[in-house]
């Protein structure tokens, strides 16, 4: 293609849709180069804070979102017997941040960011295997013998990320320690009113377990479980294996996995990489997980990988022909707040998987007496931040 302004999209995920809908808001022309053969209806849900809202909206979504997904009206920390430790003043964050936050099914997020997309700008079932680039172009080389050409390439290639090990060798992940079970039921509870949204977490001894409403009367509940890295079911099986673990949790807790079909329960070691230093060489960049992947502790993982594309389409709209001055600036923008999340993740998730009784006990106490107020600001730099 002879466009000047054509990006080159390794990998259709939520990082690589947003980031072909914000260049294309700025006139670039795209190309999602994507492995899969199809795109599946898998994964659970997914929080999209405050930022992610608003960069959604910017991207024309948000309307979507907010339909198919569930607004967060209530946020309630227990401990794993149900006691209350705290609950966080939702309203008044959605208030001071000019957004609720929301809870989707991350197939229906990745559809509203499809429906935006027409067919010839996404490829399915090509595999990137190499890149190089000259000074005015890069090539991609795909594993059927197929290639393109364009004036950037973006490794929105996720925690795997091919583009990223090209670029600056590799690295090894980061084993958090925990593993993540997660589900998705058609479930009430009174307590728990689809109206009120949002939901609860409880915390044990080396286990978090959330439940959430995602929208259209489903939950969806995840167990951080303390574990060996790719620790096998058991001979249980996973539903009860993990039912076998909450024992005696607060209900609704194993109510809520009960009804969960069992083949539909998704476990996970959960990983991310140190941060780097560099996202950038020349015409080639990173966005999403392939430049950034932290632990889900914070829910910031696709939130992340919206703002990336925000702000990488205006430093290329504002650098006119210098693409690669562009992917500079790009990343100069976003890798220390990016950076900052990958470790504040790391850090909430080391505090939330405590095995120490004397540990929990002070953790318990601390957020029983702290002003939720107080304890909500502590996000205040995360959620509130606006591209
Ligand atoms: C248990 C868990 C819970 C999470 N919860 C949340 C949450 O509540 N909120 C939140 O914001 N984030 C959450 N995240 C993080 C979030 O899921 C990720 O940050 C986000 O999905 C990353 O999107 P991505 O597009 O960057 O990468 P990916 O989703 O990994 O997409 C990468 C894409 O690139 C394709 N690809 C890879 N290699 C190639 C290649 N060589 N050629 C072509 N295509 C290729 C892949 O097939 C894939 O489609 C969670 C993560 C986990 C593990």
């Amino acid at each position: 293609m002879s466009n000047e302004k054509h990006a080159l999209i390794i990998g259709a995920g939520l990082s690589g849709l947003a980031s072909a809908l914000a260049l294309m808001q700025k006139g670039w022309q795209v190309t999602l180069y994507e492995q899969a053969q199809e795109h599946k209806g898998i994964g659970a849900g997914i929080v999209l804070a405050a930022n992610a809202m608003k960069a959604l909206d910017k991207l024309g979504v948000g309307q979507e979102v907010r339909e198919l997904g569930a607004a967060v009206r209530s946020a309630r920390i227990r401990d794993w017997k149900g006691n209350l430790l705290v609950e966080l003043p939702v309203a008044e964050q959605a208030e001071r941040y000019g957004a609720d936050s929301y809870l989707i099914h991350r197939a229906d997020l990745q559809q509203a960011l499809l429906a935006k997309i027409s067919t010839h700008e996404l490829v399915l079932g090509k595999q990137l295997v190499s890149f190089s680039q000259e000074k005015e172009r890069v090539h991609a080389a795909f594993a059927d013998g197929s290639s393109a050409h364009g004036t950037i390439l973006l490794g929105a290639d996720g925690i795997h990320s091919r583009v990223r090990k090209s670029l600056f060798g590799e690295d090894s992940m980061r084993y958090s320690g925990y593993t993540a079970i997660r589900g998705i039921a058609t479930y009430q509870d009174p307590r728990y009113p689809l109206e009120s949204g949002g939901g609860f977490e409880a915390w044990g001894k080396g286990i978090r377990f959330g439940f959430s409403h995602i929208g259209n009367n489903r939950i969806h509940w995840f167990a951080a479980i303390n574990a060996p890295e790719g620790e096998n079911d058991g001979p249980m099986g996973r539903k009860r294996e993990t039912l076998r673990r909450l024992d005696g949790w607060y209900e609704p807790v194993r109510a809520v996995i009960e009804a969960t079909e069992d083949a539909a329960i998704l476990r996970h070691d959960i990983y991310d990489r140190a941060p780097l230093r560099k996202w950038s060489e020349g015409r080639v960049t990173l966005v999403g997980d392939a430049a950034h992947p932290m632990l889900p502790n914070l829910g910031q993982g696709a939130g992340q990988g919206m703002e990336d594309a925000l702000v990488l389409a205006r430093c290329l709209a504002d650098n006119g022909t210098d693409s690669a001055h562009a992917l500079r600036m790009y990343e100069e923008k976003r890798k220390k707040r990016a950076n900052a999340i990958v470790k504040g993740s790391r850090l909430m998730g080391a505090v939330t998987q405590w095995e120490n009784p004397l540990a929990i006990a002070a953790r318990h106490f601390l957020l029983k007496t702290i002003p939720a107020r107080i304890q909500s600001r502590r996000l205040d730099w995360i959620v509130g931040h606006e591209v």
